[in-house]
Parts: C-alpha cells; sequence; structure tokens
C-alpha cells in the first residue's frame, strides 16, 4: 500500500536538501499538530503554508517540489503492484 504524502514526508528528514527542511519542519510536534491535516493536496498544503506559515517562495517551491517527487514514489508503486 502506498504511504500517504506525509509519511513519506517524514521520511525524507535526513536530507540535506530543501526537501529535508521541510520534512524536519513537518516532522516536529508543533508541524504535526498544525500541518498534518491540511497536507492533503499541492493546493491545500500550499495555502495552508501560505495562510499560516507566511512561507517565502523557498518554501512553497520546496512544497511544489515534494509534491512531485512523491506522485513519482507513488505512481511508480501502484506499477509494481498491478
Ligand atoms: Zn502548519
Amino acid at each position: 500500500m502506498t504511504d500517504c504524502f506525509w509519511s513519506w514526508l517524514v521520511r525524507q528528514s535526513n536530507r540535506k536538501s530543501p526537501l529535508g527542511d521541510l520534512a524536519r519542519d513537518a516532522k516536529s510536534e508543533r508541524g504535526a499538530r498544525c500541518c498534518k491535516p491540511h497536507f492533503t493536496s499541492p493546493e491545500a498544503a500550499e495555502s495552508h503554508l501560505r495562510l499560516h506559515h507566511h512561507a517565502c517562495g523557498g518554501a512553497l517551491r520546496a512544497m511544489a517540489n515534494a509534491w512531485r517527487a512523491y506522485s513519482r514514489v507513488a505512481n511508480r508503486e501502484r506499477a509494481t503492484h498491478l
């Protein structure tokens, strides 16, 4: 079964990249409480970051890239389980 975006994201937290930064924020207790319910689609995640975290362009780009990376993994996993 494919992970949800959130589970996938927190597993990226050892990366030294904007994705890793995003994952470390998400993994924190505050991130899990505040952001987890909103990270259900790229659009919902982006508007949450904008409205509640006053996210800068870099963070929003990192989030968009994270969704792209996640959908690549999710598609690959679907393909191998067919
Ligand atoms: Zn949040």
